[in-house]
């Protein structure tokens, strides 16, 4: 039976997952935060990790580039998750996407509100839920920036501890989400290598019990 193999992104995701990994005997063959592989062989219960930016591991497993990936839930949303099995939520990475705009701000009110952000989706359906008009404005990145140099009034990020919005003078006016990351699951994968991912599932779910 083919090995499985596990979609990770770096940064905030990687550093939480590593040592839940290593503890259920997922032994990468490199050191993850230092090499510029991207697929790296390793021991244990799954035989390859895939280095890849974190809103592609949705993509990776869909297709069955990887079996199995963990994403945060704020990209599943985005992605659209009915493509993939969701099986374990595993509390990590926990954050809470919000809205956030310059402290004291007064919303306009004879135009649309300009919201820049990278989840488009949850921000469109957010402010639609609420009969708010807004212009979402696309952005990859650093999005804080957006209300300081007047290109958006306010912004639709994640926010842990709160303090990137406060180096930039914004405030959090709204929660949108809850988010933390999941095991994500190939649909074709669940049924082709059920004993393995069932036996893979179960192993990081008794981590999390401890
Ligand atoms: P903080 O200053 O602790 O509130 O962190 C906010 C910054 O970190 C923002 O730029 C967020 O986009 C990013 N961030 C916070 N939590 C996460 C997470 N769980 N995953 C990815 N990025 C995050």
């Amino acid at each position: 039976m083919k090995p499985l193999t596990l979609a990770l992104a770096k940064g905030r995701i990687l550093e939480d997952t590593l040592p839940l990994l290593e503890r259920i005997g997922v032994r990468p063959q490199q050191d993850l935060t230092r090499t510029r592989e991207l697929r790296i062989a390793a021991e244990g219960p799954v035989g390859a990790l895939l280095i890849v930016r974190s809103s592609d591991v949705p993509t990776y497993v869909e297709h069955g580039a990887a079996q199995l990936g963990i994403a945060g839930k704020d990209v599943l949303r985005e992605h659209g998750s009915g493509t993939l099995y969701e099986p374990l939520d595993l509390n990590i990475a926990r954050c809470r996407l919000c809205v956030a705009a310059p402290v004291g701000w007064q919303p306009p009110q004879r135009r649309r509100w300009r919201i820049a952000t990278k989840y488009v989706q949850q921000a469109r359906d957010y402010f639609a839920e609420r009969g708010q008009q807004v212009e979402i404005i696309k952005l990859y990145g650093s999005m804080e920036l957006a209300p300081l140099v007047g290109l958006a009034d306010a912004i639709v990020d994640l926010v842990d501890t709160g303090n990137t919005l406060k180096a930039n003078g914004l405030e959090p006016i709204a929660e949108i989400n809850s988010i933390s990351s999941r095991l994500i699951v190939n649909k074709a994968a669940m049924k082709l290598q059920a004993v393995a991912i069932r036996e893979f599932t179960a192993a990081l779910e008794a981590q999390l019990a401890r």
